[in-house]
């Protein structure tokens, strides 16, 4: 029963995307195998998980493979498994479409390299190229699947070209075969994925430990029995050996972890790491550890060195997989590890397991917990044993994530406050830990400064900092979103509290000269606040301001500028928070609008200057004015005045 054809369109950018894999990666060819022999042993795992509550399903196909066939003549190779295959709406969905979240983040991302002139190759890197690595070596791919207990196979074929046709189809058994017809590759030998040799030197450096065997039909030379042999006329045998056709297993389907350490080679890591996490940049590091106590199980985890592209938008992937005495459990199990941990792929391989766990039994299960907090403690302990440059790298792109874990993980927050970095006014662009922090405070100074918005350079340039810069306090710089969470989280580190350096008042004049200050301003900033009363809830003589002469501010245990940003950004829309307008009270626009006020409380011009007061600490702290024509003119005037 063959079904209708279709022809489907891919996208453009889709096409673009394609294009960039194929011209990015063609010096690095090779990895084509590997994606798809990885997509494979995936199949299989997920057929294998399944049959755990659904035996019948695998039926009398229970001896798992992956099969190579190449084809010299017709300039083809095929791979095939019987893994769990694909339905119809699963071929759209993955493979068909791209149209997978990531794809777009990827695009947009491709889009804006293009404007800053940023290497594709890097960009690519961030991103799973997977089953399209494909189209590296083939003019055209068709895959023919049969998801296991269905009754019909579906067919989907592409040159890569623009579209891809999508049809059923009859096949025998379960699973995927994929069948790539291979372009003219300009060199020869090593290249020549047709070449027995060339195939097995490619799946023996990158596939070897997939679990599964990776078979190949060859030619094999065998004696040929006495009784057998053909005899010439002077009675010896013409031939004493003859060929013949047998399966070849490519891989030595060892499980590396299990493995003494000092045996394997970093290169096996390597590979191993990108077999099981379908990245195909090398990891960062690695974390091997063998734990013999009560509980006895292996871990060996990879920290990846780049973020993928759709690491924060799509459900996460290729996590840590679950083994118990090397049978394989689950793929991705997220108990084992916590969120802001998910960046961290590999293996856990434990004696004594229930085999079949569910996912709810697991989360309970003491033994899981247990392995959990191990991980976690391994982990946390790597990262802080990393080298400075190392380590800076991984945080670059992760640090994002771990710093959740100061809000989520309140046994360990600790020991991640150790591993944040931050920006500070002092670094000049480096990253300090609050260790480093601590040495360089001043002996009066009373707490950790920081302040958080949008990006650095207009943080660092905030007038807020203006008193703290004059006393030579450093301050950390906090730019991602989630620095919010964090401060909320960790109000002191090593017994000294985090003050934010916008909100509340700093507390570090002292107290008298400032009430002599402000004696005769009350009734000007009453004024003040009485004409921006819908914008402005007090006016304050500042404790932050050095050189400026105004700016705003909230209390403490208020919502900053920037987290109400994030609010309205993550649709949270709530009615604008009124702040504070501090003004400098020793600058002398002050003191010149304290006069006018007193000689004429009437004056047109005292409403226009607060507005502009207003305005000013608006721009100051990188915000966007309700009127800027009415700014312009404001201050056009004024100039006109002064010159
Ligand atoms: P990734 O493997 O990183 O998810 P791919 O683009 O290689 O990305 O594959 C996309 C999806 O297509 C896989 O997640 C899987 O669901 C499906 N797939 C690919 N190859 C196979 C296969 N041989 N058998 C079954 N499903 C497959």
């Amino acid at each position: 029963m063959s079904g209708k054809q279709e022809t489907h369109e891919f996208k453009t950018e889709i096409q673009q995307m394609l294009n960039l894999i194929i011209n990015s990666l063609y010096s690095n060819r090779d990895i084509f195998l590997r994606e798809l022999i990885s997509n494979s042993s995936d199949a299989i795992d997920r057929l294998r998980f399944k049959a755990q509550t659904d035996a019948e399903i695998l039926g009398d196909d229970t001896d798992f493979f992956i099969r190579i066939t190449p084809d010299k003549e017709k300039k083809t190779l095929e791979i095939t498994d019987n893994g769990i295959g694909m339905t119809r709406d699963e071929v759209m969905e993955n493979i068909g479409t791209i149209a997978k979240s990531g794809t777009a983040a990827f695009m947009a991302a491709l889009e804006k390299s293009k404007k800053e002139d940023a290497l594709a190759p890097d960009l690519i890197g961030k991103f799973g190229v997977g089953f399209y690595s494909a189209f590296i070596v083939a003019n055209k791919v068709t895959l023919t699947t049969k998801a296991a207990g269905s009754d019909t196979a579906v067919r989907w074929e592409s040159k890569g070209d623009g579209s891809y046709t999508i049809e059923e189809v009859e096949k025998a058994g379960r699973g995927t075969t994929i069948l790539l017809e291979l372009k003219d590759l300009e060199e020869k030998a090593d290249n020549d994925y047709t070449d027995e040799w060339a195939i097995r030197q490619t799946v023996k450096k990158h596939s070897d430990f997939v679990r599964y065997p990776i078979l190949m039909e060859v030619d094999k030379t065998e004696p040929i029995p006495e009784a057998e042999q053909l005899k010439g006329t002077d009675g010896k045998p013409l031939s004493a050996t003859r060929k013949v056709r047998e399966d070849e297993t490519l891989n030595s389907m060892k499980a590396i972890w299990t493995r003494p350490k000092s045996e394997i080679k970093e290169e096996e890591y390597k590979e191993f790491y990108k077999h099981i996490s379908h990245d195909w940049n090398d990891p960062l590091s690695h974390i091997h550890v063998k734990l013999e106590g009560v509980v006895e199980y292996t871990m060996l985890l990879f920290v990846p060195e780049k973020a993928p592209f759709d690491f924060f938008t799509v459900e996460r992937k290729h996590g840590i997989r679950l083994f118990s005495r090397r049978v394989f459990i689950m793929e991705n199990c997220k108990d084992l590890i916590p969120e802001y941990l998910r960046f961290i792929k590999g293996v856990v391989d434990a004696m004594d397991l229930n085999l079949n766990v569910s996912r709810e039994i697991l989360q309970q299960d003491k033994m899981v917990r247990n392995i959990r907090k191990n991980i976690i403690k391994n982990v946390l302990n790597h990262l802080g044993e990393m080298d400075k440059e190392t380590y800076e790298k991984f945080f670059d792109a992760f640090g994002m994530v771990l710093k959740e874990g100061i809000h989520s993980d309140f046994e360990n927050k600790d020991k991640i406050a150790d591993l944040v970095r931050y920006k500070t006014t002092k670094s000049g662009g480096k990253y300090v830990s609050l260790k480093e922090y601590m040495v360089n405070m001043k002996p009066d100074q009373e707490g950790i400064y920081y302040i958080t918005g949008e990006n650095i350079a207009t943080l660092i340039n905030s007038p807020h900092l203006e008193k703290l810069k004059d006393k030579a306090y450093e301050v950390l710089l906090m730019s991602d979103p989630i620095d919010e969470w964090v401060v909320q989280a960790l109000t002191e580190y090593d017994k000294k509290p985090l003050i934010s350096a916008e909100k509340g008042d700093l507390k570090i004049d002292d107290d008298k000269k400032k009430e002599e200050k402000t004696k005769d301003l009350n009734s000007l900033f009453e004024f003040i606040q009485s004409e921006l009363h819908e914008k402005v809830k007090e006016v304050r003589s500042s404790t932050h301001l050095k050189d400026s002469v105004a700016c705003l501010s909230s209390d403490e245990g208020e919502m900053s500028a920037y987290m109400e940003k994030i609010m309205k950004a993550t649709g949270n829309v709530g009615p604008d928070a009124k702040r504070v307008l501090e003004l400098n009270v020793d600058h002398p626009a002050v003191g010149k609008m304290k006069e006018m006020f007193e000689s004429n409380k009437k004056d047109p011009k005292l409403k226009d200057y607060s507005q502009l007061l207003f305005d000013m600490a608006v721009i100051g702290e990188g915000g966007k004015i309700d009127n800027p024509s009415r700014f312009n003119k404001q201050v056009g005037e004024l100039l006109t005045g002064a010159l």
